[in-house]
């Protein structure tokens, strides 16, 4: 397997890098923010409390969680159903970053992204991919960019979706769910020692797209 592990805070691009890496190497891009987002809309749906820890934990071990691929795309299903609709709202990415933080829904969701990680080639993006997920992976990249710089792509993506959206707010937003990614006791959001840092503040998707495929270049050439 040649795997890619793309790792970083909310923002930082990582899906639509991810996506044309995966698409110019002829991977599968794997986005494991999708499955904790599916986990979160469905203990929302269930009326969860987010601060209720025990309650968590012990009803995400019903989510059935699976992952189809279709024309490229990863389609998340819930008992099922496609939710990929469903999983970019402010309230579910609220869900997500409060209900991550659980020792239970990442053990199941850790075990379903590295079933993938060993059937096919893969780019799969996230939080802990090369810290905990793919430990083994033959490249893996740190994303990250300022807060502003987040946030305001954060708030046109959300334009662009026709959804309303408050700039002060988005920013707080990024803010608080950094310093839950990386306080957690559970696989905090950190670079891996053997993770090339890439800083896309000032940079477009071409050249970040670019530089990580140039160091997925000079690796191979290593391997
Ligand atoms: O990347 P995305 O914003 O879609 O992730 C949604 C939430 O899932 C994040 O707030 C983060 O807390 C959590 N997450 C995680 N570990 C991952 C991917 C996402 O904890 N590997």
């Amino acid at each position: 397997m040649f795997n890619v592990a793309i790792d970083g805070p909310a923002g930082a691009g990582k899906s639509t890098i991810a996506r044309r890496v995966a698409a110019a190497l002829g991977s599968i891009y794997v986005d494991t923010g999708a499955m904790y987002r599916a986990m979160a809309l469905y203990l929302f749906r269930k009326g969860i409390d987010p601060d209720d820890a025990e309650a968590i934990s012990r009803e995400c071990k019903n989510a059935d969680i699976s992952i189809d691929f279709q024309n490229g795309e990863q389609v998340v299903l819930l008992s099922g159903e496609n939710v990929n609709d469903y999983l970019r709202t402010p309230e579910v990415s609220d869900m997500a970053s409060r209900t991550s933080v659980n020792p239970f829904v990442r053990k199941k969701l850790v075990e379903l992204q590295q079933k993938l990680g060993r059937q096919k080639d893969v780019v799969m993006d996230g939080r802990d991919i090369g810290t905990v997920v793919l430990p083994d992976a033959q490249v893996k990249i740190y994303l990250t960019a300022s807060v502003d710089v987040r946030a305001k792509r954060r708030y046109k993506e959300l334009l662009e979706k026709g959804m309303e959206a408050d700039l002060a707010q988005i920013t707080e937003q990024i803010r608080e769910r950094d310093e839950r990614d990386m306080n957690r006791a559970v696989s905090p959001l950190k670079q891996a020692d053997d993770a090339v840092l890439v800083d896309t503040s000032d940079m477009t998707i071409e050249e970040v797209t670019d530089r990580i495929l140039e160091i997925i270049k000079e690796k191979r050439e290593r391997l």
